[in-house]
């Protein structure tokens, strides 16, 4: 049977990957949307097995010392995050497209991992860091050290769009052409 592909998604906070991803999972309805496990608190609208399983960080590492993990890494300095193994090769072996959203460091992962014509990674990016401070804002209240680190982090972030194999502008205004956008990469690649 042929392989199916990983879509991986990533790109600097703000930029609406999640709203992409929700997009998706109406687009997609046969496609996998694979849980991730990470060490931080949730959120008040998340719920446990949507879209993360919030583990201790003692059960993360008792996952990793399993080798549950295709990739994991530390991301923004704190918090634990790891794709699982065992829900995402399954469904690359029944050829199924599979989503999942990542940052840089398990996109180089992965990629490693797995052959290259099974990994496809999309970068969410934004035109500038003016217009994206703006958006974040807008959303919400965020205290100067988290933009100034949100800020450095956006900047390593566009550098590594030049290695995803697509890149997606998403301004304020744009979301529908953006999420079709993204949508037509990953039905025209998933083949
Ligand atoms: P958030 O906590 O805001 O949901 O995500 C923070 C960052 O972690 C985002 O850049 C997101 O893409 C990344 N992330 C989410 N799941 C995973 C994962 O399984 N592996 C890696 N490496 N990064 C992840």
């Amino acid at each position: 049977m042929k392989k199916g592909r990983l879509f991986l998604i990533l790109g600097p906070s703000g930029t609406g990957k999640g709203t992409a991803i929700q997009y998706l999972k109406s687009r997609f309805p046969e496609a996998v949307f694979p849980l991730s496990c990470t060490t931080r608190q949730p959120r008040p609208t998340e719920k446990d097995g949507e879209v993360y399983r919030f583990l201790t960080k003692g059960e993360f590492d008792r996952k990793i010392k399993a080798g549950e993990f295709l990739e994991w890494a530390v991301v923004h300095h704190d918090n634990f995050y790891g794709t699982l193994k065992k829900p995402i090769l399954e469904a690359i072996n029944a050829g199924k497209i599979v989503i999942r959203e990542v940052d840089m460091q398990g996109v180089q992962s992965i990629r490693k991992l797995l052959p290259q014509d099974q990994v496809v990674a999309i970068f969410i990016a934004a035109p500038s860091w003016e217009s994206l401070r703006h958006r974040i804002l807008k959303r919400s209240k965020i205290p100067d050290e988290e933009l100034v680190r949100r800020e450095s982090s956006f900047k390593l972030e566009m550098a590594f769009s030049k290695e995803c194999d697509f890149v997606v502008m998403s301004e304020e205004g744009n979301i529908e052409e953006f999420c079709t956008e993204v949508g037509k990469i990953i039905e025209e690649n998933a083949k």
